[in-house]
């Protein structure tokens, strides 16, 4: 049996990630003296890992998650109002299987969009189906589609994924239609699975960007908060950290 016969038939059955390889894992195992049930194995591995890597890297780009942030390039340290072992809690993702929410509250720039996507790169390394909006995103997404409720809208991104992240929620008030759609989607989200949001404002002060819609907002707390896990940061902006260094640094040049 030649090389060629075996990498044609690896070809066919889609192993491109060891096909080229196979010269060397054949020379490999031959010196490391592996039985034929290891350099098996090593073969489905390699294949394994790649296809892993691959499914990751597509689930990413779909999910439209900014890029560069996860909970391990997240600095606890510069933000002590948020506890590691809290946020650690959570990286297991069994949250999505229970089909609870997290909301993140604080001031711009404390690190609620990183922890937010960080948790949702975590869940796509895990196997769940992630989607990323921010509120005008969704709204635009929703918006689309207003000829059947969302209960009904099977299909769309933000029925149908395990996790859906809403990002920015308090920098745009919305109208009453807007209200109205967000509402049906908390409540799609509800039924069917786990949503994570971060705001820049207290649920206190949710009436004022829900329409003054006090009855609607109520309706989308209740859902929303039914199965909850808050974080409320509270701290200094990261954005504003290489700001104020370099004005500590100018205040230090003048003492
Ligand atoms: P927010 O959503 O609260 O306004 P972001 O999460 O967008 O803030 O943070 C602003 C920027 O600072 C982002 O680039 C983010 O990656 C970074 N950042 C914020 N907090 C931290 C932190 N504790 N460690 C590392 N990077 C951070
Ligand atoms: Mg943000």
């Amino acid at each position: 049996m030649s090389m060629q016969q075996v990498k044609r038939k690896m070809e066919r059955l889609k192993l491109d990630n060891t096909v080229e390889m196979l010269p060397d894992l054949t020379e490999e195992a031959a010196k490391e003296k592996s039985s034929p049930l290891e350099f098996f194995d090593r073969i489905l591995s390699l294949e394994v890992e790649a296809k892993e890597e691959r499914r990751i890297a597509s689930s990413l780009k779909v999910s439209g998650l900014p890029k560069g942030m996860r909970l391990d390039n997240f600095d606890f340290l510069f933000q002590p109002s948020v506890e590691k072992q809290r946020i650690d809690i959570f990286s297991d993702c069994e949250f999505i299987s229970r089909g609870e929410n997290i909301l993140f509250f604080g001031p711009p720039g404390v690190g609620k969009t990183h922890l937010a996507v960080g948790l949702g790169v975590r869940a796509i390394e895990i196997g769940h189906s992630v989607i990323y909006y921010t509120l005008e995103e969704l709204l635009a997404q929703l918006k689309k589609r207003t000829d059947i409720p969302v209960s009904k809208q099977k299909g769309r991104a933000y029925v149908k994924n395990a996790l859906v992240i809403v990002d920015e929620i308090g920098y745009q008030a919305l109208d009453r239609f807007e209200t109205h759609l967000f509402f049906q989607f908390i409540s799609v989200r509800y039924a069917k699975g786990s949503t994570i949001l971060t705001s820049n404002c207290s649920v206190l002060d949710w009436g004022q960007i829900f329409a003054q819609d006090e009855l609607a907002v109520t309706a989308i707390l209740d859902r929303l908060l039914h199965k909850a896990h808050l974080f409320n940061i509270d701290g200094k902006s990261y954005r504003m950290k290489d700001f104020d260094q370099m004005l500590a640094k100018k205040r230090d040049n003048h003492v």
